[in-house]
């Protein structure tokens, strides 16, 4: 079935995905402390110990866009974020869809998954409109790209490192950022994958944390006549929000790939925040990741944040923060 693409008018959705306990939290007995109400109310059942040692649960209570439990799979989530958004980019949009959280909460599973993630069925979809409506008018090209520690790497590229710029209208140029024109979901896949193998390894041997940059995604239409822009939808699989308080860590690299990541989440929600207030001031200019993005801010634009949690009790801090996060990021 197909929901009706106008369903959600809203510039901004923002929605939860809870993913489950793992083998080895159930081996640890760890317990499940997220309630994902029907449709949109979340709360975290906190344990905390009081002073004299006794245990409490602090309930903290949360409503979004939409909650996604741990029975959804990847096609009911993108049927509720990404696909009301693939109409717009025919319609000379900008759709951005970023998943946030914790490293291990779920993001990639969300993006990529076994082929069968957000890339993939948007991928099909967009050809599948392509083909249908606008053969020999519109295609595809795609860009896959890493920012790590501030840097972009091309992920198409061996992990080129680029550059990148402001031209005269202050607008971000990346220096050599390689397209790739693709006629399929399939050729966009295998893209994917080449590149995600490059992403994990490194060209170099040096192991690039993937936990500690973010993978965008961007899928371009293009006039075929023209060549010029039609729409762009932007996929970006975030950093760990966790590495973004490694500010305080004794290794140098370490502190400063930390606080890089602090300085773009941070940006990024006041960039979204901007989206929804018609605000004269985007602050994109505050990190590389906004920077880059910043066309997706501005004019005909939708964002759906998909904020990923874990469910274990010894994960509650940083669910919370996440939880905290998408909360402000939310449509007011
Ligand atoms: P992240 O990219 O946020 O660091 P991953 O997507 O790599 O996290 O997920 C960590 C592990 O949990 C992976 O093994 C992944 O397959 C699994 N996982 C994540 N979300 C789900 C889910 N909704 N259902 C089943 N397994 C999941
Ligand atoms: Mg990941």
């Amino acid at each position: 079935f197909y929901l009706d693409m106008n369903e959600y008018g809203q510039r901004i959705r923002c929605c939860v995905r809870k993913r489950p306990l793992n083998k080895k939290e159930i081996a640890r007995n760890e317990k499940d402390i997220i309630d994902a109400l029907p449709k949109k109310d979340l709360h975290v059942n906190e344990p905390k110990i009081k002073l004299d040692l006794t245990k409490y649960t602090e309930k903290h209570k949360f409503v979004f866009d939409e909650v996604f439990d741990e029975t959804a799979n990847n096609y009911q989530v993108y049927l509720h974020t990404a696909y009301p958004l693939v109409d717009s980019i025919f319609h000379k949009g900008k759709a951005t869809c970023f998943a946030y959280g914790q490293t291990g909460a779920g993001k990639t599973h969300t993006m990529i998954g076994n082929n069968d993630g957000l890339y993939a069925l948007a991928a099909r979809d967009i050809f599948h409109r392509l083909n249908t409506y606008f053969k020999g008018q519109l295609d595809v090209h795609i860009s896959f790209f890493e920012i790590y520690g501030g840097k972009l790497f091309d992920l198409l590229h061996g992990r080129k490192l680029l550059a990148c710029r402001s031209d005269e209208k202050q607008n971000v140029v990346v220096v050599g950022l390689g397209e790739r024109q693709v006629n399929s979901a399939q050729e966009l896949m295998n893209c994917i994958e080449e590149g995600n193998k490059i992403r994990s390894t490194g060209s170099t041997g040096v192991n690039a944390d993937s936990s500690r940059s973010h993978a965008i995604l961007q899928i371009s239409l293009k006039n075929v006549k023209s060549k010029k822009l039609h729409g762009k939808f932007s996929f970006i699989d975030l950093a760990g929000s966790e590495r973004g308080s490694d500010t305080t860590d004794n290794d140098k690299q370490t502190r400063k790939e930390g606080a890089d990541i602090n300085k773009s989440l941070l940006a990024l929600k006041e960039c979204i925040r901007a989206l929804d207030q018609a605000s004269k001031h985007t602050p994109f200019r505050q990190s590389t990741l906004t920077q880059v993005l910043k066309d997706s801010f501005i004019g005909n634009s939708r964002t759906v944040m998909i904020a990923n949690i874990a469910p274990n009790q010894t994960a509650a801090e940083h669910t919370l923060n996440t939880l905290r996060y998408a909360d402000r990021v939310k449509e007011l």
